[in-house]
C-alpha cells in the first residue's frame, strides 16, 4: 500500500519508454524510409534529367556514338550505384549500363507503359518483372521537337534505400535512450520533492492516529509538502492540546460535583442518624440548599458554554437600548445589594444609546460581570457601570473597588472553572464559568474584553459591542 504511489510512477515510466520505442519503430520509421525513398527518387530524377538533355539528346542528334553513351552511363551507374537505361516509347532498350547490348537482337521490354509512375517521378516495384528485386525508378523523357524520343530510366535497388533508412532510425533509437536517461531527473526530482516528504508525512499520520501525538515531523521544503508537513504538525499539536484541556476539564468538572455533593451527604447523614440533633436542622439545611444551589449553577453554567462553543453560536442580532438592558440588570440586583450595603453607581451616555448585538447574551455578560463584581466587593463598596461612546463601538465598563485580581491570576481567570485563591473563602459558590462564558459571547461578537486591575483596589472589566447603524448615520 505504502508503495503504490512510487510503483504507479514507474509503471507511467515503463509506459513512456515502451510507447516511445512503439512510436520510434512504426511510425517514425515509416516516415524515416519515406523520407530517404523521395530524397532518393529526386536525386535520381535530377541525374535522369540531366542525362536526358546531355548524353541522350547528343544520341538522337548523332553527335556520339552508341558506344561512348554506353561508356558513360555505366561509369555514371557505377558512381550512382543504379542501373541506367535508355528505353523507346515502344519499350525497346537502347542502352542498358549494366549490360552491352547485342546490336543485332532487339531487347524489349514487354509491356512497357511509360505512365507508370502515375503523376509523379518514380514508381517502385521489379519494373515490367525485368528485376528479381524491388527497385526504386525515376523516368525522364528526351525529347526532341516537342515528340518523346525515348525515355532515361534509373533504377536503383530497394534494399540500399532500406538500409539507408535503418542508419537513420538508429540514430533516433539513440536520441530515445539519450532522452530517457535524461528524463531520469524527473524520477529523482519526483523521489526526493514528493515521495520522500509523502512517507515522512504517512509515517507520522500513523504516528499520530496511534495516539503518538509528540511525533516530530520535518519536511524542510518551503513548497506544498512543507505547507502540509507544518500544517500536519500544528493539528497534532492543537489535538495534543484539546486532548490535555479535556482531561483538565474533566477533572475540574468532578472535582467541582464532588466537593458540594459530599458535603450534602455529610449533612444529610449526621441528620438522618441524629449526629445532628432535630433544632439545629434548619440551619444545615440552609447549607444544604446552598450547595445544591450552586450544583445547579454549574450545571446550567456548563450546559450554557456548552452551547455556546459548539458549532460556533447562532446570535439572533437585534438593535437595542444597552443602557436600558444596563439598568435592567442593575435593578435585579438590587436586594443583593441591599444586604451587603452596596451602591451601583450608573454613568450612561444619552438617554437611548443603540447597539447591534445578541441582547439576551449581552444580558448575559453584564450579569456575569455585575455578579462578580458584587461579589468580590466590600461591604459599603460602589459598583460603577459607565457606557462610552467611541467610533462605531460603545464601550462598557463594569468597575468595582473590590479584592481585585493579582497580576498573575490575570491571564487565567477567563479559564473553565479558574478562581483565584483570593476568591476562594469570600465565594464558596463560584463555579469559575461566569468569565469563560463572557469570554465566548464577546469573542462570538468579533469584540473584546480587557480588564484592568490591582490586587487590593478593584477590577473594571471593559468590553466592546457594535452601535448599529442608525446610530452612525445620525449620531456624532
Ligand atoms: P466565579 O463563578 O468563580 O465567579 P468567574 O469565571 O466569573 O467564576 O471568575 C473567575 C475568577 O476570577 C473568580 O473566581 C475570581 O477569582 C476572579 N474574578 C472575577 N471577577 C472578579 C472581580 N470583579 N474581582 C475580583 N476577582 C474577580
Amino acid at each position: 500500500m505504502k508503495k503504490t504511489i512510487y510503483v504507479k510512477f514507474l509503471i507511467a515510466y515503463a509506459l513512456f519508454a515502451v510507447f516511445g520505442f512503439l512510436v520510434v519503430a512504426t511510425i517514425v520509421q515509416n516516415m524515416m524510409f519515406e523520407h530517404c525513398r523521395r530524397n532518393r527518387a529526386e536525386s535520381l530524377y535530377r541525374e535522369a534529367t540531366e542525362i536526358a538533355n546531355t548524353y541522350a539528346a547528343d544520341l538522337y542528334n548523332s553527335e556520339t556514338s552508341l558506344q561512348s553513351v554506353q561508356k558513360e552511363l555505366t561509369a555514371l551507374s557505377n558512381y550512382m550505384q543504379a542501373i541506367i537505361r535508355i528505353i523507346n516509347p515502344s519499350g525497346r532498350l537502347v542502352v542498358d549500363s549494366s549490360v552491352v547490348l547485342d546490336v543485332n537482337q532487339e531487347t524489349v521490354i514487354e509491356g512497357f507503359d511509360p505512365t507508370v509512375t502515375a503523376g509523379t517521378y518514380y514508381t517502385t516495384g521489379t519494373f515490367f518483372d525485368t528485376f528479381e528485386e524491388e527497385m526504386l525508378t525515376v523516368f525522364a523523357p528526351i525529347t526532341a521537337n516537342y515528340k518523346v524520343n525515348a525515355y532515361v530510366v534509373i533504377h536503383s535497388p530497394m534494399t540500399a534505400l532500406q538500409r539507408e533508412a535503418e542508419e537513420l532510425l538508429n540514430i533516433a533509437y539513440i536520441m530515445l535512450i539519450i532522452l530517457f536517461l535524461l528524463s531520469l531527473i524527473i524520477l529523482i526530482f519526483f523521489t526526493e520533492l514528493v515521495y520522500v516528504p509523502i512517507r515522512r508525512i504517512t509515517t507520522a499520520t500513523e504516528q499520530y492516529a496511534a495516539g503518538n501525538m509528540d511525533y516530530p515531523l520535518v519536511v524542510e521544503s518551503e513548497d506544498e509538502m512543507g505547507y502540509l508537513a507544518a500544517s500536519l504538525s500544528y493539528m497534532a499539536m492543537q489535538i495534543a492540546g484539546a486532548e490535555e484541556d479535556q482531561k483538565k476539564f474533566i477533572a475540574n468538572v468532578s472535582h467541582d460535583f464532588r466537593s458540594p455533593l459530599t458535603s450534602i451527604n455529610g449533612y444529610l447523614t449526621a441528620m438522618l442518624d441524629g449526629t445532628i440533633p432535630p433544632e439545629m436542622h434548619e440551619k444545615y439545611l440552609h447549607i444544604v440548599q446552598n450547595e445544591t444551589e450552586r450544583l445547579t449553577k454549574l450545571t446550567n453554567g456548563l450546559l450554557s458554554l456548552n452551547n455556546l462553543s459548539s458549532r460556533g453560536m447562532i446570535l439572533e442580532k437585534t438593535d437595542f437600548d444597552i443602557n436600558r438592558t444596563i439598568r435592567e440588570t442593575a435593578a435585579s440586583f438590587e436586594g443583593t445589594c441591599r444586604e451587603k450595603g452596596l451602591k451601583i453607581d450608573l454613568v450612561l451616555t444619552e438617554h437611548i444609546m443603540l447597539v447591534h448585538a445578541d441582547m439576551a447574551k449581552i444580558q448575559q455578560v453584564l450579569y456575569n460581570l455585575l455578579d462578580n463584581a458584587i461579589k468580590f466587593s466590600h461591604k459599603g463598596g460602589v459598583v460603577k457601570i459607565e457606557t462610552t461612546e467611541r467610533g462605531a463601538k460603545v464601550f462598557v465598563s463594569v468597575k468595582d473597588n473590590g479584592i481585585g485580581i493579582p497580576k498573575e491570576d490575570q491571564k487565567y481567570i477567563y479559564d473553565r472553572f479558574y478562581k483565584s485563591d483570593a476568591s476562594r473563602g469570600k465565594d464558596r459558590k463560584g463555579t469559575g464559568l461566569g468569565l469563560a462564558i463572557v469570554r465566548e459571547i464577546v469573542k462570538a461578537h468579533d469584540e473584546n474584553i480587557n480588564l484592568i486591575s490591582t490586587e487590593g483596589e478593584g477590577s473594571e472589566f471593559i468590553f466592546s459591542v457594535p452601535k448599529a447603524e442608525v446610530m452612525e448615520e445620525t449620531g456624532d
